[in-house]
């Protein structure tokens, strides 16, 4: 009979939670005095295209959550292409390994409009439930997979659902990748560490509040609705831009093709450029450029 039953967390050792805690940390802050061109803030816009991947990810089958993954590629992505064309701004697209070899051509056609593309994962699947051999044999193979369809070699990821296993930060050193977003200890750039360790990997930071995804989905059989009306999101992402812009920082939003795509919401992408543009000095510019310049001019 085994009597030994697992601590609980209120009998942890103090050197227990603080393993835990201190595992992946924020280091220094990546702090530049000035963004590119002398601008006083930077506007990073990121679309996720998980497209079908957010069905098969859990297994589904479902061919009326395909068709909504369809949505992404044929309506969503070309109608934020085309907003991103009109006003002259490059954006990052995250793409899983399964949504770039379903749609190949958008993925082409992205980088050459002046995109970024970055790593999400093989079928958007959680890291954290992942043995460290299939975790690092996905991602190796999600970055090959992208650089062989769109011939460029993704430097940055943000991992499906931003689900981070107690292995991604290492394998994340091991590809050698410039940047992550994924995290959210700060709304700078800063400095992984791992296990107290610096990286050198930047963390552009994302949070559920900049996220398009938390205010328009909801469940199909349950009768709560927790939309949130989009003049209301377009309010937060305002604030949100408004105060990085006052602090010189990094305004970063998360949308999705196939949830900000839709005709009565692709306003709010529009009027949040708008706005950035209006300032005069707003930087827009893709998540590895943000990465790239904060690190290198960080005060
Ligand atoms: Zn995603």
């Amino acid at each position: 009979m085994n009597e030994q039953a697992t601590p609980q967390p209120w009998q942890w050792e103090d050197e227990h939670w603080r393993k835990l805690v201190g595992h992946v940390r924020a280091g220094r802050t990546y702090r530049p005095k000035n963004w590119k061109g002398g601008a006083r803030c930077a506007l990073a816009l990121s679309f996720d295209s998980d497209h079908e991947t957010n069905e098969l990810r859990d297994g589904g089958k479902s061919i009326g959550r395909l068709s909504w993954g369809q949505y992404g590629n044929r309506v969503g992505v070309p109608r934020i292409l085309k907003l991103l064309e009109k006003y002259g701004v490059h954006a990052t697209f995250y793409v899983p390994a399964v949504a770039a070899l379903l749609h190949s051509d958008e993925q082409r056609r992205v980088v050459a409009e002046g995109h970024e593309i970055g790593i999400h994962g093989w079928i958007h699947e959680l890291n954290s439930v992942l043995p460290h051999a299939a975790e690092r044999d996905l991602l190796l193979r999600a970055a090959d997979t992208l650089e062989q369809i769109t011939g460029t070699r993704p430097v940055g990821i943000r991992t499906p659902s931003w689900d981070f296993s107690p292995n991604t930060l290492a394998i994340e050193q091991e590809m050698d990748l410039l940047y992550d977003s994924s995290l959210m200890a700060d709304e700078d750039c800063y400095e992984l560490l791992l296990d107290g360790a610096p990286t050198g990997i930047v963390e552009l930071p994302v949070e559920w509040v900049r996220d398009d995804a938390v205010y328009f989905t909801m469940h199909r059989f349950q009768s709560l609705r927790p939309h949130t009306p989009p003049r209301e999101v377009l309010e937060i992402f305002r604030r949100e831009f408004d105060v990085a812009y006052e602090e010189g920082g990094i305004c970063q939003l998360t949308m999705h093709p196939h949830i900000i795509g839709y005709r009565s919401r692709i306003f709010i992408v529009e009027e949040i450029i708008r706005h950035a543009k209006a300032k005069g000095d707003v930087w827009f510019a893709t998540h590895c450029d943000v990465a790239a310049w904060a690190k290198t001019n960080a005060a």
